[in-house]
């Protein structure tokens, strides 16, 4: 469909980026529906854009001041259902269409101002050889790959390269994309590379980065599966003290710490609860241990998160700040779980599983196992009767009939009761 609507239209059209990389790499990654397409056109990416869309029955956000747009249309009007696991009914596909150009830079750490230009230029501005590769779309030409910086070679030596020498002053923020290629794909970052990364830090042109910037590639980092060795690659690169002091892992216990919350973080996710984690508030209360609540806020605002992720984020903080001393003494009291969910029901999980590692540290195994149990089994525990079935029982404040189902929530949890049993609910009622 692109090619053809690129022949008709005379203009030359490249599918490009991680698109390319991925199916050269044969990664399962790249099938869709499950990933961006970025479209290049050598002309007018907007205008072609809309024609794609009234293709594809989708709709078109054009972004005028970068020449490019996103076309966004229903993925049944491109894919046979039957070949592809849908998750929902009806999923929206997107394409970025980019017009080819040229890019200046007007000062290092600011984004660069546009000029019309060919494909091989618009791969001249991109940040790795492995990202900078494209292939032909229309018809004639179909399929045929524009290497020139020969990111194939790359793939096959499993290594990061840059294009230039100043690719980390154009943009400090390919410092982190280089970490995330590199632990993603199990890829060597090039000495050059890694030395002009060094160079970056120590110009502190990471500390002059937009706070927006830095956020939006640490966020896709988290969402990694090496999010870890992302992590220690970033301290090692002392990447991580540049963005924010308080992020810096300075002692070895620091490396243990956030080694030990990933993997629990890893357990976490292997239970497939429905609460899900926010990927960015577990990482910062991990990567804050012992920091003052002046310089969390500090490090929340350098990330430039709007005013209501600061007030939520300080939030659950001082929440966990609080209960930790409390989780401490119902596991010295010897206390039922049904207290320790009363102290915690209310607590985000990220802050529990943070909670899990500093705890274990510091009073060992048995308590971790706790913690853990409450997680799995405890906090979404249900019991099987209503306030209705209360009600029946001739209850007649309303009041009564919450305080009733709460404790017979606990009794459950404490194991008093196992579970639905009509004597045992009538008797206590
Ligand atoms: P992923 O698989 O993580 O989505 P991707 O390569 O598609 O990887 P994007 O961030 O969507 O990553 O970027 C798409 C393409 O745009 C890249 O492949 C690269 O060519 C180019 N690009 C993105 N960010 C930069 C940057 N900061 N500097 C230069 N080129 C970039």
């Amino acid at each position: 469909i692109v090619g053809q609507l690129a022949d008709e239209m005379g203009v030359s059209v490249y599918v490009v980026g991680g698109f390319v990389r991925d199916l050269i790499m044969d990664r399962e990654k790249w099938r869709w529906p499950n990933m961006d397409i970025d479209l290049v056109v050598e002309g007018d990416g907007i205008v072609f854009a809309y024609y794609l869309a009234e293709l594809l029955g989708g709709r078109v956000r054009e972004h005028k001041e970068f020449m490019t747009a996103i076309v966004l249309f229903p993925s049944s009007r491109l894919l046979d259902k039957n070949d592809f696991q849908f998750d929902h009914e009806e999923q929206e596909l997107r394409i970025d269409v980019a017009t080819a150009r040229l890019e200046y830079y007007q000062s290092p750490a600011v984004l660069p101002t546009v000029e019309l230009s060919s494909i091989r230029m618009d791969l001249t501005r991109r940040d790795f050889t492995i990202n900078a590769m494209a292939i032909k779309l229309n018809t004639s030409s179909f399929g045929e790959l524009e290497d020139y910086f020969d990111g194939q070679g790359d793939i096959k030596q499993k290594t990061i390269r840059i294009l230039h020498a100043l690719s980390f002053v154009d943009d400090p923020t390919r410092a982190l994309r280089a970490i995330r290629f590199e632990q993603r794909y199990d890829f060597k970052i090039s000495m050059q590379c890694e030395r002009l990364i060094r160079n970056a830090v120590a110009l502190q042109l990471i500390q002059k980065l937009d706070g927006k910037r830095i956020l939006a590639e640490l966020e896709i980092i988290l969402q990694e599966e090496s999010v870890l060795e992302c992590i220690l690659r970033m301290q090692d690169f002392n990447l991580l003290e540049e963005i924010h002091s308080s992020l810096s892992l300075s002692h070895a216990n620091d490396v243990d710490f956030v080694t030990e919350a990933y993997r629990v973080l890893d357990w976490y996710d292997m239970l497939y609860l429905a609460e899900k984690i926010d990927n960015l508030l577990f990482f910062l209360l991990v990567m804050s241990k012992g920091v003052s609540t002046g310089e969390f806020k500090g490090l929340l605002e350098r990330l430039c998160l709007s005013s209501v992720q600061v007030e939520k984020y300080l939030f659950i903080r001082s929440q966990l700040i609080g209960v930790q001393p409390k989780v401490e003494a119902w596991f010295e009291k010897k206390r039922p779980m049904s207290s320790l969910h009363l102290l915690l029901k209310n607590v985000a999980m990220e802050a529990i599983l943070y909670m899990v590692v500093r705890l274990e540290k510091e009073h060992g195994e048995e308590l971790k196992r706790q913690l853990s149990y409450y997680i799995y089994q405890v906090r979404h525990e249900k019991i099987d009767i209503t306030g209705n079935d209360i009600l029946r029982l001739g209850v007649e404040q309303g009041a009564k009939v919450g305080e009733i189902l709460q404790k017979v929530l606990l009794a459950k949890i404490d194991g008093i009761i196992a579970g639905y049993d009509e004597e045992i609910v009538y008797a206590e009622g």
